[in-house]
């Protein structure tokens, strides 16, 4: 069933076939040309960075987006061709290698405009790049007021190809809030004003995945959304547009009972023993813990899944196991418990844990880290 390195009894499953069907839809629901950027970051939002990017590839994706240098370079080194575009502000010592691995990077200042200008002189080397205007999401970018100083800059600099236009949207997880309109006027306004609307050699871009669900205005020449491709909807699925309502999640994490034991009612649990049984019960001992990323606030507050049934988290998760509470029902060493994903008829969802740890569904994707071996289904379920 299981093909893991060393067989750890934990593991994050990953249905290929589920994150290439949230992308086709996604594609569908775009006006037909319209490119897609699939951010990558964070280890594809914890779904791995390699095989993820290689899925898209596949279903001919158009650019890749990432963080940080070192995230583009791994992509690099593992083969893959298409365009990757690192969003995050870049340093200065990193221009050697942005140009080495034939990455595309982020221009937000004036100031790192003439580093790099400076750079390409020194390395007779050109870049590719984009130019990101900060429309109010007060991160990175360039005003749109000092946006054309910049753009005048890097055309008389000549060694700049510009080949995008971008910014992000701030507020469209609200779809009540006012501001994603209007950041979406700015940046319309500053890409006509400037002649980049209409020339072919540069994609304008806007949308993340709540800007592409409910702003068809800002979709522009591409757009990038990550987590709704990962299957987290920015919206209740009774908001979303109809096609994109059978979007789902492509992560489960599971793991085998490591251990299991009897006890009388009153028997405290674990560290600081949080947890008192209240009756006979059966505890199941499972091998994952806040090492792997499993977040210690769902100490006796989260669920798991056992034979289709949901057993409560008791007790203080420790670093690498948590204890549940099977109560009269039986459990083994070597049953499989879901933490996230499905038995049978029931699910715990993602956004289920997030709520419970009073975060944001994105935390918890990219939370679980690598102790935790990934495996990869091709077949939709
Ligand atoms: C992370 C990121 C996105 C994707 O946001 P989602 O909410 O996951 O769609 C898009 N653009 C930039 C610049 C980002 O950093």
């Amino acid at each position: 069933m299981r093909d893991l390195a060393f067989n750890h009894p934990a593991w994050v499953e990953i249905n290929l076939a589920q994150f290439k069907e949230n992308l086709r839809l996604v594609k569908a629901f775009l006006q037909p040309g319209t490119k897609i950027c699939l951010p990558v970051k964070a280890n594809a939002y914890g779904h791995g960075l390699i095989n993820i990017a290689r899925a898209a590839c596949e279903e001919g994706i158009d650019y890749l987006g990432v963080a940080c240098l070192q995230e583009g370079v791994l992509l690099r080194q593992a083969n893959i061709k298409i365009p990757i575009l690192v969003f995050g502000a870049i340093h200065l010592e990193q221009i050697p290698d942005f140009i080495k691995y034939d990455l595309e990077f982020t221009i937000a200042s004036l100031y790192k405009a003439r580093m790099v200008a400076e750079a390409c002189q020194e390395f007779n080397k050109r870049v590719r790049v984009h130019l990101e205007i900060d429309t109010g999401m007060q991160r990175t970018g360039v005003r749109t007021e000092t946006a054309p100083s910049v753009l005048e800059f890097m055309r008389n600099a000549g060694c700049f190809d510009l080949c995008g236009v971008y910014s992000h949207l701030a507020t469209a997880d609200d779809p009540e809030h006012p501001f994603s309109s209007k950041q979406t006027e700015d940046f319309l306004q500053f890409i006509n004003a400037y002649g980049l609307a209409e020339d072919p050699n540069i994609i304008c871009h806007l949308a993340n995945s709540a800007g592409v669900t409910i702003l068809p205005s800002a979709h522009l020449d591409m757009v990038r959304p990550g987590g709704l491709v990962f299957g987290c909807l920015p919206f209740e699925r009774n908001k979303m547009p109809e096609s994109l309502r059978s979007i789902k999640a492509c992560m489960e994490i599971k793991a085998q009972v490591a251990y299991y034991k009897n006890v009388p009612a009153g028997t405290g649990i674990s560290y600081s023993h949080t947890y008192l049984t209240t009756q006979k019960s059966n505890i199941l001992t499972v091998p994952v813990g806040y090492g792997d990323g499993l977040r210690r606030c769902l100490s006796n507050k989260g669920t798991v899944l056992h034979n289709g049934k949901r057993y409560p988290i008791i007790g203080n998760i420790c670093m690498d196991q948590f204890m549940i509470d099977c109560g009269a029902d039986p459990g083994y060493v070597g049953d499989i418990v879901t933490i996230i994903g499905k038995q049978q008829n029931e699910e715990i969802s993602i956004e289920e844990m997030s709520k419970i740890c009073n975060t944001h569904p994105y935390e918890i994707l990219c939370g679980f880290n690598d102790r935790l071996p990934r495996l990869y289904k091709y077949t939709l379920e």
